[in-house]
């Protein structure tokens, strides 16, 4: 079976007065159908500027956007905004980290959540087809839809919900009430962009709790990106890892845990706050590379305790590449053996 999503040799750089930044380079991915698939990473290390790409919000000067992505067989960089926009409307979703402000704060929760199950899907309906279907029976019908998806995403009292404004809504709630708009024309890709972390831990836990019975009664397939490897292992079917723009790891979630293989990958295992103990581990050193002027070789190797001059010479091919694994570091290439390879103490 095809994937519902690839992506294909992408390359995103930002032109600026100082010359171009490379923040993507050569990204490659996939998501099955029905699969839950994590692009992790630290704050700057191109995960955003993916997303973006995916949803063509990157279309412009001063970026320029290069490869394939195909959504279901079609290529989405060649489309018209509008062939785009439809695509997009009918069989995505997005779902964004900060509930506040992705609602619109001077309309309740059922006026926008009915709105959206009735026009979320039409990108184009015109004033006056809109004030027609706004005030039939039609309305009636979406405003039932919208109480029953409230009552999925277990909002407390959706009926009073549906009246309230967003800012009379808790973090959680609110976020409650964003998932439940993502799903309202049932999509078949949730896009979900560091859902929950701005939430307290315990809420989390229900959010993502939650996502993961919607995901299953949905069928649906996920992208999600976090800085959060917690996230990543709580929900996701298949990790990719990503470190200055690079995809360097992809794993199943449970493989990447236990045999996490990738220096990079290891050191942010460890740097996981340990189930048993309360200290944090001390994480790694060092900050992401400057997109203006990469280190010429292995994009890690500054941070790398591994580094060699090889490393630092050439970018480092896929090693172990398969549909679902993949390592791009020197140390995985069959002439090393397997006891000179770098592990980690199980966490
Ligand atoms: Fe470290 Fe070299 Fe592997 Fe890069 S290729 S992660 S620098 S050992
Ligand atoms: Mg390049």
């Amino acid at each position: 079976e095809n994937p519902l999503l690839t992506v294909e040799d992408l390359e995103v750089g930002f032109e600026s007065f100082d010359g171009l930044a490379e923040v993507i380079d050569g990204v490659n991915l996939s998501i099955g159908k029905g699969e839950v698939v994590t692009i992790a990473g630290e704050t700057g290390c191109g995960k955003s500027v993916t997303m973006k790409s995916i949803l063509r919000l990157l279309n412009q000067p001063p970026a320029r956007v290069s490869g394939e992505i195909t959504f279901d067989g079609t290529e989405l960089l060649s489309l018209s905004d509008r062939e785009f926009e439809r695509v997009k409307g009918q069989r995505m979703s997005l779902v964004f980290q900060d509930p506040m402000s992705s609602l619109n704060p001077t309309f309740t929760i059922g006026e926008q959540l009915t709105d959206t199950a009735q026009f979320g899907g039409d990108s184009d309906t015109g004033v006056v087809e809109f004030f027609r279907r706004r005030f039939s029976g039609e309305r009636d019908e979406a405003r039932e839809r919208v109480l029953e998806m409230l009552r999925e995403v277990q909002m407390p009292d959706p009926e009073n919900i549906m009246d309230s404004y967003p800012s009379q809504l808790s973090g959680g709630m609110r976020q409650r009430a964003l998932i439940a708009q993502a799903l309202l024309n049932e999509p078949d890709l949730l896009i979900a962009d560091e859902i929950g972390t701005a939430l307290d831990v315990t809420i989390h836990d229900q959010i993502l709790d939650l996502l993961k019975d919607l995901i299953e009664n949905h069928d649906l397939s996920v992208l999600m990106i976090t800085h959060n490897l917690g996230v990543a292992r709580q929900v996701s079917d298949r990790v990719y890892v990503m470190y200055g723009g690079r995809i360097v790891e992809t794993a199943p979630t449970e493989e990447l845990f236990e045999n996490p293989k990738h220096p990079y990958t290891q050191g942010l295992i460890a740097s996981i706050p340990r189930l048993t103990g309360d200290e944090m581990a001390t994480g790694i050193d060092g900050s992401i590379p400057e997109y203006l002027d990469p280190p010429p070789g292995c994009r890690f190797a500054p941070r790398c305790p591994y580094a060699t001059a090889e490393c630092e010479e050439a970018r480092p091919e896929m090693y172990e590449r398969g549909p679902q694994t993949g390592v791009e570091c020197v140390l995985y290439d069959e002439a090393v053996p397997a006891s000179e390879r770098p592990t980690v103490e199980e966490t």
